[in-house]
C-alpha cells in the first residue's frame, strides 16, 4: 500500500498529525444535525451568501468549496458572482441588499479584491449581525474585549482545532509569523486572552522582526500566517514544538494535472520529525477555517 509521505513521516517518528479533515468532518456532522433539529422545529435554515468579484483560481476554489459545504450540512446559499471590473459601488450595493434581505444570515466576501476596491470599504459596509467571516471593526472590536462575536474563522478554526486535540497552551510560549488582520493578529490576541486554549505567552513577528530564528527556537507553539513557501525550516524549530502551518502557496509542479501543488509555510518534511503536533497543508488549518465559518454562521441564524 503507498503511503502518503506525511503518513510516512508520522509512522516514523512520535509527532501526531493535526487533522483539519478528521476534526472539521466531526464538527460538520454536529452542525448538520442541529441544522435538523431546526428545521424539524420550524426554525430557518441557516443561509450564507458569498461574493466572489472576478476570476482569481485560488478564490474560486474557496469559495466553492464553501458553497459546497453548505449543502453537505443543509445551509441555504447564495453565490454572487461579479465581473473583475465591477465598480465599488455596485459590489456595496450587492452587500446593502444582502443586509437588508431577512433569509440571509451570514456575509461573506471572499479576499483579495481587485486593487480599485477598498477592501475596508467593503467589510465595513457588512453588517456586524451577519459578518460571519468576523473581519469588521466592530467583530474585531468585541474579539479584543471578550465578548460574544463572531471570530474570524482561520484563527477560530485553529483555536478548535487546539481544543480539540486537548493541546496546553496556558503559560507556553507562542511565536505568530505574521500580523494580517484575518490570521496574524486575531491569532495573537485569542491566544493571549485568558480562556482554553489562551493563556499563552505570545511574540508577533513581522516582515520587520530581526532575529525571528531565535524567537522561533524558544517557541513552544508556532504558528506560521506569511505566504511563502516552505518559509520556516527545521532549524527555525525546536524539538516537541507545535506547528501550524496556515500557509497555501501554489507552487508549479509538472506531474500534476493543474500544473500545481500547494505546500504550506513551513517545510513540513524537514520540520515534521521535529514536533510533537503538525499540521498538514492541505488537510490542516484550511479544513478548520471552513468549519468554523459554518459556525459562524450557525451562530448568526441561532434566535431565528
Ligand atoms: P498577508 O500577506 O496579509 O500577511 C503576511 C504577513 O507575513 C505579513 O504580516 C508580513 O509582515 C509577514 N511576513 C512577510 N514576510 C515575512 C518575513 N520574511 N518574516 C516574517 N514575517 C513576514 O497574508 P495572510 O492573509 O495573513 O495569509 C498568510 C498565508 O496564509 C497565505 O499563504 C494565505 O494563503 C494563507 N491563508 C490560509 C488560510 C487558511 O484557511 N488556511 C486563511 C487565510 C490565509
Amino acid at each position: 500500500m503507498l503511503l502518503s509521505r506525511a503518513v510516512f513521516i508520522i509512522y516514523l517518528c512520535n509527532m501526531q498529525l493535526l487533522d483539519g479533515k478528521k476534526v472539521s468532518e466531526a464538527i460538520l456532522a454536529e452542525i448538520a444535525e442541529e441544522v435538523s433539529a431546526r428545521k424539524h422545529s420550524g426554525k430557518k435554515t441557516p443561509h450564507l451568501a458569498a461574493i466572489l468579484v472576478g476570476e482569481n483560481p485560488a478564490s474560486q476554489t474557496y469559495v466553492a468549496s464553501k458553497v459546497k459545504t453548505c449543502e453537505q450540512i443543509g445551509f441555504a446559499s447564495t453565490l454572487l458572482r461579479l465581473d473583475q471590473h465591477t465598480s465599488e459601488a455596485n459590489l456595496l450595493d450587492h452587500i446593502r441588499t444582502l443586509n437588508e434581505n431577512p433569509d440571509v444570515d451570514g456575509i461573506l466576501v471572499q479576499l483579495p479584491l481587485p486593487a480599485h476596491i477598498s477592501e475596508d470599504k467593503v467589510i465595513n459596509a457588512i453588517d456586524p449581525a451577519k459578518d460571519v467571516d468576523g473581519f469588521h471593526p466592530i467583530s474585531l472590536g468585541r474579539m479584543v474585549l471578550g465578548q460574544p462575536t463572531f471570530i474570524s474563522a482561520t484563527p477560530n478554526g485553529i483555536m478548535m482545532m487546539l481544543a480539540h486535540y486537548g493541546i496546553e497552551t496556558s503559560g507556553k510560549h507562542c511565536v505568530v509569523i505574521g500580523r494580517s488582520n484575518i490570521v496574524g493578529t486575531p491569532m495573537s490576541i485569542l491566544l493571549s486572552r485568558n480562556g482554553n486554549p489562551g493563556n499563552c505567552t505570545v511574540t508577533l513577528c513581522h516582515s520587520k522582526t530581526k532575529n525571528l530564528k531565535e524567537l522561533c527556537l524558544q517557541a513552544d507553539i508556532i504558528v506560521a500566517a506569511i505566504g511563502r513557501p516552505n518559509f520556516v525550516t527545521a532549524d527555525m524549530v525546536r524539538e516537541g514544538a507545535v506547528v501550524i502551518d496556515v500557509g497555501i502557496n501554489r507552487i508549479e509542479d509538472a506531474s500534476k494535472k493543474s500544473g500545481f501543488r500547494l505546500v504550506g509555510d513551513v517545510d513540513f518534511n524537514a520540520v515534521a520529525g521535529k514536533t510533537a503536533y503538525i499540521t498538514p497543508v492541505p488537510g490542516g488549518v484550511g479544513k478548520m477555517t471552513i468549519c468554523a465559518l459554518m459556525r459562524n454562521t450557525l451562530l448568526a441564524a441561532q434566535d431565528k
